[in-house]
């Protein structure tokens, strides 16, 4: 059954929790301490203002300057005049039955992405959106079949994990440091937004920023191989690669850009990324594994002999469903073969449980509202409707809504 259409007990509210954008004030919220100190020392300020107001904004959560005490009442002024500090506004909350919450969150040019937080045990897991829609069109993903609207900015990325840290705070205050790991694998290709995303990465990790170390905060790819060349230069974030198929010929078909950067090159990249992490790290691989697709013992066995060499860890996801995937997801005694032969092999698997399925938040599953430039959603729905598959709302029809496919690995 599609998630979509499931009836398990879950809780809505419509929420509203920015300002209105204003086109004239900047936006201090996704700027790094580079660039605040720049901001200040064009208003004449020293450079600890920086040290000041980024605890405010990030730590304290404080979004309005005569809240922050220890400025001058002069600069509260001179701030409250030409800046602001904005987050993304929360249109919609979902909460799951097991305590997977998804927020619908509002970006600049009116179209909407997904958060998730998977919380597990003392650890939650954050799954932010770095781009509305996706232009990639992996075949087994919803946000896919949605087309590309806009990369987000640093401000709409950074605005994901400040929403969800004082969100959680307010209805779960016993919670103590309720986002432990934040994963870029909400929706979009976070390596083609790439400038936003290296900047928010390292607003996340920053002690200023949220502090989160980078072996808990993930970048997800498809594998945009010049882009993690790239990466490599500017950060030593821990690294996910969405692979799902062992051989250019399965994976061409399910992650076309694997055409232009076909798997040897990939595994090259990944090679040298890994080489500037430095000891003890590993990359995570992202399998989706679809019943008669890529989930035969012939499939492991490939994809244990081209992982042999990379230090990684291979994380089997179970395909989720949504209407029109033409996929079905692994069967219970194919998964196990494929794991046991993984196991034998020597390679270090996790199994993705799927967690806020009744809240459509599972892997895969996250889907938005926009005006796509692509065509593609449009093209999809035709499909669907000339197939005479049920054809499902977008997940929210009421305010606005996007999608990737996602984990939250440790
Ligand atoms: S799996 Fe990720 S890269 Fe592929 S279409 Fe979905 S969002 Fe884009």
């Amino acid at each position: 059954m599609s998630s979509s259409t499931s009836n398990t007990p879950t809780t809505d509210m419509d929420t509203t929790t920015s300002a209105q954008p204003s086109k004239s004030r900047i936006n201090l919220l996704g700027m790094s301490q580079d660039k605040l100190g720049e901001f200040f020392k064009e208003l004449g300020e020293k450079p600890f203002r920086v040290q000041q107001v980024m605890k405010w904004i990030h730590h304290e959560g404080v979004q309005n300057f005569d809240e922050m005490t220890n400025l001058s009442k002069v600069l509260r002024a001179k701030l409250n005049e030409c800046a602001e500090v904005r987050e993304p506004e929360v249109t919609l909350e979902k909460i799951s039955k097991d305590g997977t919450r998804k927020w619908l969150v509002k970006v600049e040019n009116g179209s909407c992405v997904e958060t998730v937080f998977i919380p597990q045990g003392k650890r939650g897991t954050l799954c932010i959106s770095s781009q509305v829609g996706c232009a990639l069109d992996c075949s087994f993903c919803s946000t896919g079949k949605q087309g590309f609207s806009a990369n987000l900015s640093t401000a709409e990325i950074v605005g994901q994990v400040r929403m969800a840290i004082r969100s959680l705070k307010e209805t779960e205050p016993e919670r103590q440091r309720a986002v432990s790991n934040v994963v870029f694998m909400g929706m979009g290709e976070p390596l083609l937004n790439f400038d936003n995303v290296v900047d928010a990465v390292s607003l996340i990790m920053d002690d200023l920023g949220y502090g989160i170390s980078k072996r808990r905060v993930t970048v997800s790819t498809a594998g945009v191989v010049p882009a993690l060349y790239k990466l490599a230069e500017v950060s030593d974030v821990s690294l996910a690669v969405s692979l799902h198929a062992p051989t250019d010929e399965l994976r061409n078909e399910l992650v076309p850009i694997n055409r232009k950067y076909p798997i040897e090159q990939l595994m090259e990249a990944c090679q040298h990324y890994l080489a500037g992490l430095g000891e003890h790290r590993a990359i995570t691989i992202e399998y989706t594994l679809m019943d008669g697709i890529n989930d035969k013992p012939e499939h492991a066995c490939q994809l244990a002999e081209l992982l042999k060499d990379l230090e990684c860890k291979i994380n089997l996801i179970p395909f989720n469903p949504f209407p029109g995937s033409g996929y079905k997801t692994v069967t219970d005694e194919n998964l196990e073969t494929f794991q046991r032969i993984l196991y034998k092999k020597g390679c270090r698997i996790m199994v993705r449980t799927t967690r806020g399925e009744d809240i459509d938040a599972a892997c895969g599953q996250l889907v938005g509202k926009f005006n796509d430039r692509t065509g593609r959603s449009a093209r999809h729905q035709r499909r669907l409707e000339a197939n005479k598959i049920n054809v499902l709302p977008l997940k929210h029809e009421a305010p606005n809504s996007p999608v990737h496919s996602s984990e939250r690995p440790s």
